[in-house]
């Protein structure tokens, strides 16, 4: 059984402007404790992640992956960094082994949380076509600092480049995070589709959930926010999660009625919802073909 994964679309949502579609993926880590502000925004990468040691993890969305994230420095001249198509993910803890006992220590990362994290990602990246694979080596931090360590892309391979990387890999930038993050370990978790959960459990996770928009949810209550007829978070929520049916009906039960849904009224929208995948089950390959697969 996966871990559990619950993704808020409402509390921090930064707008932005357009960039192409992302066919890199960028990790980073935050480096401190807590949802970190972002300077209202113009900071804030798309999404941020905060462990759950042994248990999963809590999302912060900030914006939808074709916007401009802000996390990346950007000289005058050379390459453009945040808009270049890159999506941008902040791991909530270090990468900075001195540091180790202070925070969540993400080359260490354990595997409840790292398949969560693979799980959440994974719909974006067959979305759009970003292989599941390193497009250099993650040298530990404080190696990675700077362009010493030889991991930084030079503009031509950062322009061309395909796949996942992290901020030490970014060409007009210093920060050497997520330093050690184990990618070969995150690449398996990506490449085990037994982390995806069945309908099964999609459906009785949705059903023992409070539907709630997402701010009145307690820190530790069950994963499922959907926000309340916002038409646009409510398509961030569907582009995060692969079997996001039950929960658009949900939304749409939710969005009519104007207030939190009975358990009945609950199970009445799951029902409708299993009864549309129906025939959505046969026509499934409808997906982006999978992406290829290299370590
Ligand atoms: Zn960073």
């Amino acid at each position: 059984m996966p871990g559990t994964i619950s993704v808020d679309t409402t509390s921090q949502v930064f707008t932005a402007s357009r960039q192409p579609d992302p066919d890199l993926c960028l990790i980073h880590t935050t480096e401190v404790w807590g949802w970190p502000p972002y300077a209202g925004g113009g900071e804030a990468p798309h999404v941020t992640v905060k462990p759950i040691p042994g248990k999963g993890i809590a999302v912060r969305v900030h914006r939808p992956p074709t916007d401009v994230g802000k996390s990346l420095a950007n000289r005058p001249g050379g390459v453009e960094t945040n808009r270049r198509g890159v999506w941008q993910l902040e791991l909530m803890g270090t990468c900075d082994p001195s540091r180790k006992d202070e925070l969540y220590y993400w080359p260490d990362a354990d595997d409840v949380v790292l398949s969560a994290l693979a799980e959440f990602v994974r719909p974006t990246l067959v979305r759009f076509r970003i292989p599941f694979r390193a497009v250099a080596p993650f040298l530990p931090y404080p190696k990675s600092y700077g362009s010493k360590g030889g991991q930084r892309l030079s503009f031509t391979e950062w322009n061309t480049a395909r796949g996942i990387c992290g901020h030490q890999h970014a060409p007009e930038n210093d920060h050497g995070d997520p330093g050690a993050f184990p990618i070969a370990r995150f690449i398996q978790h990506l490449n085990q589709e037994d982390d995806m959960p069945s309908v099964k459990e999609l459906v009785d996770a949705l059903l023992s959930a409070k539907v709630v928009p997402a701010p009145m949810l307690g820190e530790r209550e069950q994963l499922v926010a959907i926000p309340r007829s916002e038409e646009l978070s409510m398509r961030w929520a569907l582009e995060a999660r692969d079997n996001a049916i039950q929960a658009r009906k949900l939304a749409e039960a939710q969005a009519l009625k104007g207030k939190a849904l009975t358990k009945d009224e609950v199970k009445a929208a799951l029902e409708e919802a299993l009864a549309e995948s129906v025939d959505i089950e046969a026509t499934l390959t409808v997906r982006p073909a999978a992406p290829e697969v290299t370590q």
